[in-house]
């Protein structure tokens, strides 16, 4: 399995038009981050795109431009879900309805904006529910329960892979669902206590309590500058950047 980092970036991306680079260097290519989002290409290969965030178009040129056959939403926050009308450029030439994966209150919220879409069938939505597998093709996905704010993300586990972002916190079932992984993509914002997202001390608690063999940040924010981390973390914990990819066996 495959994984392609299309974008590592906070909700307003790096750097933002309010706040620049903040504390990240300029002059480094890889603080230049798009709005987090991921690219599985599974081993019976298919696409899976993770989100479609305002920058998604860009991504997936950036990507090859592959054909992408399901799409998983973690929330609806406009970061996440902001480029959805893009999805038009997969349903064209299909034979089978586009299928997406999202939680209720997701669904609810999509139709609100891009029920649109849906008006001639092309893309079908899927409802999931936390630590309810389900298939793509051959694939087995895990949806993990997570609280982010006041609001309940979507995690991901694909085999010895997990995708988790915007998170605060998780209960005993999301990190028993988590253990053993080889490789995880883990959303940090910042530094600093977040009340929506895991701060950078913590979710180093969390990789040991996971005991995930390979981490990488994303969705980090200005004052995660890409270089300092490379110097300060541990070896197994990088953070990501956009066009990163991962193999995991
Ligand atoms: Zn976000
Ligand atoms: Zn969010």
């Amino acid at each position: 399995m495959k994984i392609r980092i299309l974008g590592c970036g906070p909700s307003n991306g790096l750097p933002s038009l309010s706040r620049g680079y903040g504390l990240c260097d300029p002059k480094e290519p890889k603080n230049n981050r798009t709005r987090s989002s991921a690219l599985i290409q599974t081993n019976d290969h298919r696409h899976i795109l993770i989100d479609t965030g305002p920058e998604v178009r860009l991504q997936l040129i950036g990507a090859g431009n592959p054909k992408i056959d399901a799409v998983l939403y973690t929330h609806h926050h406009y970061d996440h879900m902001g480029g959805a009308d893009d999805l038009r450029s997969f349903t064209a030439d299909r034979q089978q309805p586009l299928p997406i994966y999202l939680s209720a209150i997701d669904k609810n919220n999509f139709l609100k904006s891009w029920g649109y879409l849906l008006n001639q069938g092309q893309m079908q939505l899927n409802v999931i529910e936390p630590f309810r597998p389900f298939f793509i093709g051959n694939t087995e996905i895990l949806p993990v329960r997570q609280y982010h704010g006041t609001q309940i993300s979507m995690g991901f586990r694909f085999q010895n892979f997990a995708y988790s972002t915007d998170v605060k916190t998780m209960d005993l079932e999301g990190f028993e669902a988590l253990k053993g992984i080889d490789a995880w993509v883990l959303g940090v914002v910042s530094s600093r206590a977040n009340f929506k997202h895991v701060h950078l001390s913590e979710a180093l608690q969390w990789i040991d309590r996971v005991q995930a063999k390979r981490t990488w940040l994303t969705h980090m924010g200005q004052r995660l500058d890409y270089q300092t981390l490379c110097q300060e973390l541990p070896a197994h914990i990088r953070p990501a950047y956009d066009g990163l990819e991962i193999e995991v066996a």
